[in-house]
């Protein structure tokens, strides 16, 4: 199959579709690949690398849409690049179409075949090609929660893990699932004191018997997290209510006990944040203060590491890829139908049953 990895055209995204190493893979399978010029820049992987890889180089985006049979990216095509799509190639990409009635309604016109990234499940309902974003954004929000803790960047001066003979930092982590336990398994790993909250029993107990008594566990409701808030430094939002917007499970009246300069870390801002008095925030300005709290609101936090971003994305990505160009991707959905959910849009008809109803497509 010719597979095609354009540079991504939309504004702060550093990540890209392929990877050398991936681009090497599916050469490897018998496939050419064509990268354009630039591409994984944002990565510090220069065009020579891709060259090495057995991909070709080519000058803009043009050729990869105009010839590529499958082409795969990171981000929903912008409409520069839906314009240029075709029937019957192949997109494979984050694509979120529910929000996006324009993106739709386009890329139906188009007639491509377009598999999102976001819908491939897997065993026990899971979604593996998000799970490595979540991976990041908890791992990261530690990071960004200690800095925001530094004294020049408005917080109260806590080093998260303290020195010997004064007190580590206090981190609550609110839901325990793959954000909340990335966050705690850096917060533990810095020498925080950590405790982590959910309403999901099971959760917790896994929890438990993983940190044993490197990190507390309690239950999620609303007296416990508002006692819970009080004594924090850092406070990471980190739950999902699946289909849902987050529940606000810290209000405005709530921040009055904490103390000043303590710092929220609103991870679930992409579901409209779990913090009554958060707004989303980007990487240039991502701060900012509500009644002496500082808040951090990053809607794409995974964009500030692109090039851990991309690896971990392309690890759950490639088999997938390799399979759609190897077996053709009508055989690879026969075959698995966890990734036959990935399928979203298809000769001219939204073929994914959440996104027809949101938008009033016909199945
Ligand atoms: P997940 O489903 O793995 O975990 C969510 C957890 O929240 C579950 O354990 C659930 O039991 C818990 N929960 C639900 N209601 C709760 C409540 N009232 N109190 C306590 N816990 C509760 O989801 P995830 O992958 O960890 O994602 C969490 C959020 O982070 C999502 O909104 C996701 O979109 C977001 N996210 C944001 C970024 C970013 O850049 N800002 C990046 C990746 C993910």
């Amino acid at each position: 199959m010719l597979i095609g990895c354009p540079r991504e055209i939309k504004n702060r995204e550093y990540r890209v579709g392929l990877t050398p190493e991936s681009a090497k893979e599916l050469v490897r399978h018998g496939h050419e690949v064509w990268v354009e010029t630039g591409a994984g820049l944002g990565i510090g992987a220069d065009d020579g690398q891709y060259r090495e890889a057995g991909a070709r180089i080519v000058d803009g985006s043009a050729p990869i849409f105009a010839e590529c049979e499958m082409v795969v990216k990171v981000k929903e095509p912008q409409a520069a690049e839906r314009a240029q799509l075709r029937e019957g190639q192949i997109l494979y990409t984050y694509l979120h179409l529910a929000p996006d009635p324009e993106q739709t309604a386009e890329l139906v016109k188009s007639g491509v075949t377009a598999i999102a990234y976001e819908t491939v499940t897997g065993p026990g309902g899971t979604l593996p090609l998000l799970k490595p974003m979540s991976q990041v954004a908890g791992r990261m929000s530690i990071q960004a929660g200690a800095t925001a803790l530094e004294k020049e960047n408005g917080g109260r001066g806590v080093l998260l893990g303290g020195v010997p003979g004064v007190m580590p930092g206090v981190v609550i982590v609110i839901g325990g699932g793959v954000v909340g336990f990335n966050a705690a398994q850096m917060a533990v790993g810095l020498g925080a004191d950590v405790t982590v909250l959910d309403n999901n029993p099971d959760t917790l107990e896994k929890l438990g018997i993983h940190f044993e008594s490197r990190a507390k566990t309690r239950f999620s409701n609303q007296a416990n997290i508002a006692s819970a808030i009080c004594a924090a430094d850092l406070v990471i939002g980190a739950v999902l209510v699946p289909g849902a917007a987050a529940p606000k499970l810290v209000t405005r009246d709530m921040l009055q006990c904490m103390k000043p300069g303590a710092v929220l870390v609103d991870v679930a801002i992409d579901q409209g944040g779990c913090f009554e008095t958060s707004h989303p925030t980007t990487h240039d300005n991502p701060t900012f203060v509500v009644d002496g709290i500082v808040h951090y609101c990053v809607a794409n936090m995974p964009g500030a590491v692109a090039r851990t971003s991309t690896y971990a994305l392309n690890n759950v990505t490639l088999p997938r890829a390799l399979k759609i160009a190897d077996l053709g991707w009508k055989e690879a959905m026969r075959l698995d139908p966890h990734l036959a959910e990935g399928l979203n849009v298809h000769a001219g008809r939204v073929t994914y049953p959440a996104v027809a109803q949101e938008l009033g497509y016909d199945l």
